[in-house]
C-alpha cells in the first residue's frame, strides 16, 4: 500500500519565528534578565561533575523537589517536562480520542491549536469578549452544548496580557467535569495562582514554565501539576527521559535561589508597569494610530493599533523586534534602556506617520 502523508498535517509548514540579529529583541516575552556570574559559576562547578554517559532521572525527583519547594507544591504532583511546549503536546497526544472535543479561546497562545491539529484532536473555539476578557458563564454554556472533554487556556493570557482571577477561574473549574488545563505560564508576573490547591480539583492540570520569569528559556524546562491519579498517568505516557541533565542541573540550581527569582520577577514587573505607562501616553497623543492599550498582568504590553505592519517593519528597520498580530502588537518589557529605545523609536515612527 502506498503512503500518503495524513490530512491533518500534510499542509502544515515549519514555526518561523523572527531570525537574523536584532538589538533589542522583545518578541518572545522572554526574560531580558541573563544569569548572574555567581549563578554561571556554581552551573559551571555542577555540569563539570555531571555523568554525561549516564541517562538522565526520569523523575527528575531533585528538579522536581526544587519547583515544589519554590511554588510550595507537593514535588508528588508535579512532573518535568521539556518546555510546557512538550506537556502540552502530550496531553493533545495522549489524553483525548477521536471522540473527544478540546475548546480554546480566541485569543489565546496559538499552540494549542496547533497541537491539537497535529494529533488530530477536534478543536473547537471560545470566542472572548470584545474586550478580550473571557465570560466565565459564556464559556461553561459552550463546554455544555459542544460537549467539550477539555478546555486548555492561558492564565493570565498571552498575548491579550489580561488575566483571569482565581474566583472565577475556580467557578469554571467546580462548574464542568470537564478537564481545565490551566497555563500559567505568566502567573509570577501576577498573584492569582492556582497551584496550592491543586489537589482539591478532580479535573484540573496546571503547567508552569521557567522560559519566562524564572529567565531559562534556553534550556527548555516546564512542569505540569496535578492531583494524584493524573500526574500518574502523566508519567506513564511521557518519554521517560524527557528532561536531560544539564537541563535538570540548571533548573534545580537555579530554582533553589527563591531570592534571585522573586526579586527578578519584581523588577521586569515594575520595567513593565513603566512600559504599559509609557506607551498609554502614548495613545492619548494618538488616539488614530493606537486604538487600545489592555491592562497588563504579565511581562508584556498587548496593543490594538491601526497600522500594526508598518510600525513593526520599521522597529525592525531599527533594530527593535516585537511581535505583529494582525491588528494587534505585542511588546514584552526589556530592561530600563530596552524600553526607552523601544519608546523614542515608536514615538518617533507615529510622529512621522502623522505627518505623512
Ligand atoms: C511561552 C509560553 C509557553 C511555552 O513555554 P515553553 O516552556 O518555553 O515551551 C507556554 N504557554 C504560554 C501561554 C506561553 O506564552
Amino acid at each position: 500500500m502506498t503512503y500518503n502523508f495524513p490530512e491533518n498535517i500534510k499542509n502544515m509548514t515549519p514555526y518561523e519565528p523572527i531570525t537574523g540579529e536584532y538589538k533589542i529583541r522583545l518578541d518572545a516575552n522572554e526574560s531580558y534578565i541573563n544569569l548572574s556570574d555567581e549563578q554561571k559559576k556554581e552551573l559551571n562547578e555542577r555540569v563539570n561533575n555531571l555523568d554525561f554517559n549516564r541517562y538522565p532521572d526520569p523523575y527528575a525527583v531533585k528538579l522536581c523537589k526544587a519547583f515544589g519547594d519554590l511554588y510550595n507544591v507537593n514535588p508528588n504532583l508535579v512532573t518535568a517536562g521539556n518546555g510546557s511546549d512538550e506537556l502540552i503536546a502530550l496531553l493533545c497526544g495522549t489524553f483525548f480520542t477521536k471522540d473527544d472535543t478540546v475548546a480554546v479561546f480566541s485569543n489565546d497562545f496559538s499552540m494549542y491549536r496547533v497541537y491539537c491539529e497535529t494529533y488530530g484532536v477536534k478543536c473547537k473555539v471560545i470566542p472572548k469578549r470584545e474586550d478580550l476578557t473571557i465570560d466565565v458563564s459564556k464559556a461553561l454554556e459552550f463546554i455544555e452544548h459542544e460537549n467539550i472533554s477539555a478546555i486548555i487556556f492561558s492564565n493570565p493570557c498571552n498575548p491579550t496580557s489580561i488575566g483571569l482571577t482565581k474566583d472565577k477561574v475556580r467557578c469554571l473549574i467546580n462548574n464542568t467535569s470537564a478537564l481545565v488545563i490551566l497555563d500559567e505560564a505568566y502567573m509570577d508576573f501576577w498573584d492569582e495562582s492556582l497551584l496550592s490547591e491543586v489537589e482539591n480539583y478532580k479535573n484540573l492540570i496546571i503547567l508552569k514554565t521557567c522560559s519566562k520569569s524564572i529567565g531559562l528559556a534556553g534550556i527548555r524546562l516546564g512542569f505540569l501539576i496535578a492531583n494524584k491519579e493524573i500526574t500518574s498517568l502523566v508519567r506513564a505516557v511521557k518519554s521517560p527521559y524527557n528532561v536531560n541533565t544539564i537541563t535538570q542541573t540548571c533548573g534545580e540550581v537555579i530554582l533553589s535561589d527563591k531570592a534571585a527569582v522573586l526579586t527578578a520577577a519584581k523588577e521586569i514587573v515594575e520595567n513593565k508597569n513603566e512600559l504599559e505607562s509609557e506607551i498609554k501616553k502614548l495613545a492619548s497623543s494618538y488616539p488614530e494610530e493606537i486604538l487600545n492599550v489592555y491592562n497588563s498582568n504579565t511581562n508584556f504590553v498587548f496593543l490594538k493599533v491601526k497600522n500594526g505592519g508598518k510600525i513593526f517593519e520599521e522597529l525592525l528597520n531599527r533594530g527593535v523586534a516585537i511581535r505583529f498580530m494582525g491588528e494587534y502588537l505585542r511588546i514584552s518589557t526589556g530592561s530600563e534602556e530596552e524600553n526607552k529605545a523601544l519608546l523614542e523609536n515608536l514615538r518617533d515612527i507615529l510622529e512621522r506617520g502623522a505627518d505623512e
